[in-house]
C-alpha cells in the first residue's frame, strides 16, 4: 500500500498530528543535514503535515521551498518583524482596524503548514491559543463600530479552528446587524483539503453571505482532492478568490501564473491579488523586484481570459494599507485625444467624447 493512500484514509487531525517539526525528520531532502536549520526553527518553527510533505517530495522544489526552512532566514537583516504595523493598528487584541469599513480579525494561531515568506512570520507557531476572551472582546468592538461591513477572518488559519468554534465565531459575529459580509483567508484547502469535510461546509453555508479567499502559489499544488475540497466549497455557495504571492524562483514568471490562475477559475476560484511579498525580517531570499511584478502582469493581460488576471497588490510598509500597482496603458492624455497603447504595445488614439475644459459640478473629471 502506497503512503499516499494510507494519508487520504485518515482524518485531518491524525494527518496534521503526524507534521515534522525539524529538518532532520525530512531526511529525503539533502538540506535536512544542514546543522543551521536547528537554529532557523528555533527562531521561525517549521510544520509540514504528511500530505503536504508527500507532495513536495513528489512535485519538487516550487512546493518545498515554500515550506522547508533555509539558512538564509538567518541572514537576512532586511525589513521589520510587523512590516504592516498590524500590531499597531490593533484597537483591541488580534483585530485590526485600518480600512473604515473593514477589519481583519486573526481568530487562529495555527496553520496546515508554515510558509517560510509569511508575513506573521514573527508569530506563526509561537502565538498562544487566541482565548474566548479575545474573540468576545473583537466580537463586541465590531458591535460598537456600525461602519465595520465586512470583517476578513484570518490568523493562522480559521479553517483550523474546530467547526463548533468557527460556527461559535461566525454566528456572534453573524448576529451584528451592519456586518453585511463575512470573508475567511485560509491556505487549507490548498495544503490540507482533507479538512473541508461536509460537516464543515454544512457549517460555513449557515452563515452566508460567506467569501472565502484561498490561498495558492504554483500550480503544482492542485491535486484531485484539492480540487474536491474546493468543489465542495464552490457548491455550498461560497464565492472563492484567490491570493498569490510573487515568490523569486517559485512562480516569478507568466507562464507559471498564466497556469496557476487558469487552473483556478476551472475550479470556480476568480484570481484576487497577486501580492507583492511584504517586507517581513527573515524572507529576503523570496522577494521579487517590483518591475519584475509589472512585467508579469503585462504579459498576463494579452495572454489569459480578464477573468484570470488578478490585481497586483503591494502592502504599504508601516500600515499604509493595500494599494494596486497598474502597469500603464496611456502614453499621452490631454482634452482633445488620448493615446493609449495595447496589449501588443501598439499605439491608438481614441478622441475624447466631449473636446474642452472640464465640466463644471461633474463627478466624473478627474483632471
Ligand atoms: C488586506 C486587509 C484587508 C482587506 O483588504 P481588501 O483589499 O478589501 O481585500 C483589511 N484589513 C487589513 C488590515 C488588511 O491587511
Ligand atoms: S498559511 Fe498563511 S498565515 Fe499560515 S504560515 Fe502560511 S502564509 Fe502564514
Amino acid at each position: 500500500m502506497d503512503k499516499d493512500s494510507d494519508i487520504h484514509r485518515q482524518d485531518w487531525k491524525t494527518i496534521l498530528s503526524h507534521s515534522i517539526q525539524s529538518p532532520q525528520e525530512a531526511a529525503v531532502f539533502k538540506e535536512a543535514h544542514d546543522p543551521r536549520l536547528s537554529e532557523v526553527v528555533k527562531r521561525y518553527p517549521m510544520r509540514i503535515n504528511p500530505y503536504f510533505l508527500s507532495l513536495c517530495e513528489s512535485r519538487g522544489e516550487p512546493l518545498k521551498r515554500q515550506v522547508f526552512p533555509d539558512a538564509a532566514e538567518l541572514d537576512d537583516e532586511s525589513g521589520w518583524t510587523d512590516p504592516l504595523a498590524e500590531d499597531r493598528d490593533s484597537p483591541v487584541s488580534h483585530l485590526t482596524h485600518r480600512y473604515p469599513d473593514r477589519v481583519l480579525f486573526l481568530v487562529s494561531n495555527q496553520c496546515a503548514v508554515y510558509c517560510r515568506y509569511c508575513t506573521r512570520k514573527r508569530k506563526i507557531g509561537h502565538w498562544p491559543h487566541v482565548k474566548d476572551e479575545v474573540i468576545e472582546a473583537g466580537v463586541r468592538y465590531i458591535a460598537a463600530h456600525p461602519e465595520i461591513k465586512d470583517v476578513l477572518l484570518s490568523g493562522g488559519d480559521p479553517l483550523l479552528l474546530e467547526d463548533e468554534r468557527l460556527d461559535w465565531i461566525l454566528s456572534e459575529i453573524r448576529s451584528i446587524r451592519h456586518v453585511e459580509i463575512i470573508r475567511i483567508g485560509t491556505r487549507v484547502p490548498g495544503v490540507l483539503p482533507h479538512r473541508v469535510t461536509r460537516e464543515l461546509v454544512r457549517v460555513l453555508k449557515r452563515h452566508h453571505p460567506l467569501f472565502m479567499n484561498v490561498h495558492f502559489n504554483h500550480p503544482d499544488e492542485i491535486t484531485d482532492e484539492v480540487r474536491r475540497a474546493c468543489r465542495r466549497l464552490a457548491d455550498s455557495g461560497i464565492s472563492l478568490g484567490s491570493q498569490t504571492v510573487l515568490l523569486r524562483g517559485i512562480n516569478d514568471d507568466e507562464r507559471i501564473l498564466d497556469v496557476l490562475f487558469r487552473q483556478l477559475l476551472t475550479m470556480r476560484i476568480r484570481p484576487y491579488y497577486l501580492l507583492q511579498a511584504d517586507l517581513t525580517r527573515g524572507t529576503g531570499h523570496f522577494r521579487t523586484c517590483i518591475e519584475s511584478g509589472m512585467r508579469i502582469m503585462k504579459r498576463l493581460r494579452g495572454r489569459i481570459s480578464g477573468l484570470a488576471v488578478p490585481y497586483y497588490m503591494i502592502d504599504l510598509p508601516g500600515g499604509g494599507g493595500k494599494v494596486p500597482l497598474l502597469p500603464s496603458y496611456i502614453e499621452s492624455l490631454d482634452p482633445v485625444q488620448i493615446v493609449v497603447k495595447n496589449f501588443q504595445d501598439r499605439l491608438y488614439t481614441c478622441p475624447q467624447p466631449v473636446p474642452g475644459p472640464p465640466e463644471e459640478n461633474s463627478q466624473n473629471d478627474v483632471l
